[in-house]
């Protein structure tokens, strides 16, 4: 018999968690939660690279792709692919973006996600062990967060915020705070080493609920459409069988790099490149696909010296840097990064600090390989093609140099390891460095973008409804119109307590 749900969502990731718990608040509606990826419902049979929040998980629960950071290079991509998506995988690094990425989405259009928009679905994501009581923070979310005490800093992360002061940057004790800026600790979604997922924060609770289905190991070919309407989805099983799942709505959450693949299968996104692939056009939007946006990056590696711990065991990210650029509008727009450890274990022990560039100007792309829904998609970045990225991210570089060689930290470096200093660090060495080796920051966001009609390029409106067919939301990184200054996990939750908040409470914007 086929199955037929009030809405289905494809992706447990970052915000198809958050949405599936939200709308399954409203009992009055039926909820599938559709992922490719294996489902563990108990902790204690999570596998321990899911448990590990001390570094990423790269491997076991990961899609396998590449992406061309910059011209003519091809490195991994990791991406989620187990119930709770790359917030299943990551960092736990809980940082929000600052208030004028949201107000800049929505001044193109999008007045819904203005700061004071945002702020609300930000606090009732969170729990904020250390600042809970402040008017921008919440206590009693989902995503329990807090940030490591000066005791718990390895020694190089204390090392750089001492670093930091002797460089003359304000401490920072919150680095969530609207106006903040420094360096201090960073807010991380852990407890002790656990990872506080989207599967375990949002779906453990409300995977008990009678109208909430949530179904692993099931593929989304495509999504069916019927008469300019998405009716539901063709899935396929581990086992390769195929069928179908009808919905009165479809949300479209398969994350950044996942969401215009089916959209194209499926005959939605730019004509010529569907037509190349074999694929009837029905409703054609150039934007899907386009506007690719990221976080480009590139580290310093330093030899550490003999008698300094580096333990490859200890969390990887614990403190973080928020500045601004010289002669920037664009407030906290470089992130530097102190890394516990680089290199492979048994290699010399090492480590790293990263310079980020969180505002970015230029765009890359997302093209189709082919029609078959298993095809990972072709991801061209253009790191550093835009001038202002280009220096703003040797500037941020040649900040992060400062940090090797000045105390305490430079006490801990036996060598620079890169860049190689027998080559120079002047500034046509580093923006060489940058525009060829500039890598991602794991953020792809942008590819089906939010906007009004009349943008070209938007692919769904300000609530997630895409343009020109009826029963279909994308809610995910994909419809961030740039990215926010800041890695995105915690936005991504918010996209999803956003739409999710809607669909409970305003089933009828979306036809329900
Ligand atoms: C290694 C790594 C480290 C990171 N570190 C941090 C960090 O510390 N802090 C931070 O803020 N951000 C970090 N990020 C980024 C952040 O995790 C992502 O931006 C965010 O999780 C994306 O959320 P999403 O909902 O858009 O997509 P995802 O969370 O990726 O969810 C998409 C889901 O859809 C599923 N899916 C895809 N295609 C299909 C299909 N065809 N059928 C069925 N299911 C499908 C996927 O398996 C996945 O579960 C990191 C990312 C990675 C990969």
């Amino acid at each position: 018999m086929m199955q037929r749900f009030d809405v289905l969502i494809v992706g447990a990731g970052s915000s198809g968690s958050a949405i599936a718990a939200r709308v399954s608040e409203n009992t009055g509606l039926t909820v599938c939660l559709v992922e490719a990826g294996p489902d563990y419902p108990r902790l204690e049979e999570l596998p321990w690279d899911l448990v590990n929040s001390h570094d990423n998980s790269y491997r076991d629960h990961d899609w396998g792709f590449t992406y061309e950071p910059t011209a003519g290079r091809s490195v991994a991509f990791p991406r989620g692919r187990v119930v709770g998506g790359s917030s299943a995988v990551n960092t736990t690094i809980a940082l929000r973006g600052m208030p004028e990425d949201y107000d800049e989405w929505a001044a193109a259009g999008n007045p819904e996600w203005s700061w004071t928009g945002v702020l609300p679905a930000f606090c009732r994501l969170e729990r904020d062990l250390d600042f809970g009581d402040a008017d921008w923070h919440g206590d009693a979310g989902p995503i329990t967060i807090r940030r490591y005490p000066r005791d718990e800093l390895t020694a190089p992360q204390a090392a750089f915020l001492d670093a930091a002061d002797t460089l003359g940057y304000p401490y920072c004790a919150d680095a969530n705070e609207p106006w903040g800026y420094g360096a201090g600790p960073h807010p991380m979604n852990k407890l002790g080493r656990l990872r506080i997922s989207c599967a375990i924060g949002y779906l453990a609770p409300a995977r008990l609920r009678p109208n909430l289905t949530i179904r692993a190991d099931t593929h989304v070919n495509r999504l069916v459409i019927r008469d300019g309407r998405c009716t539901g989805v063709e899935i396929a099983d581990v086992a390769g069988e195929v069928s179908v799942l009808e919905a009165r709505l479809v949300v479209l959450a398969a994350g950044a790099l996942q969401t215009p693949p089916v959209l194209m299968r499926s005959g939605i996104g730019p004509g010529g490149q569907l037509a190349a692939h074999g694929i009837d056009v029905i409703s054609p939007l150039p934007g899907v696909g386009a506007n690719l946006c990221d976080h480009p990056a590139l580290s310093v590696v330093c030899h550490a010296r003999k008698g300094v711990d580096i333990d490859h065991d200890a969390p990887i990210i614990q403190t973080i840097l928020r500045y601004t650029a010289d002669g920037s509008d664009k407030r906290n727009d470089l992130q530097i990064e102190q890394i516990s450890f680089a290199g492979r274990r048994g290699s010399p022990p090492s480590f790293a600090i990263a310079a980020v560039l969180e505002y970015q100007y230029g765009r890359g792309e997302l093209l189709l390989a082919s029609a078959d829904p298993r095809a990972a998609p072709i991801v061209r970045n253009r790191f550093c093609e835009d001038p202002r990225d280009l220096s703003r991210l040797v500037a941020c570089y040649k900040d992060t140099l400062a940090f090797a060689a000045v105390s305490p930290l430079a006490d801990l470096v036996e060598a620079v390891t890169f860049p190689d200093a027998a080559r120079g660090h002047d500034d046509a060495t580093l923006e060489t460095l940058c525009r060829n080796l500039a890598a991602s920051g794991y953020h792809p966001c942008g590819t089906a973008k939010m906007g009004p009609r009349e943008d070209a390029l938007a692919v769904v409106d300000q609530y997630g409804r895409c343009h020109g067919m009826d029963g279909l939301v994308v809610a995910d990184a994909s419809i961030m119109p740039s990215v926010p200054r800041a890695n995105t996990n915690l936005t991504c939750i918010m996209i999803g307590e956003k739409v999710g908040e809607w669909l409970r409470t305003r089933p009828a914007l979306y036809g329900l």
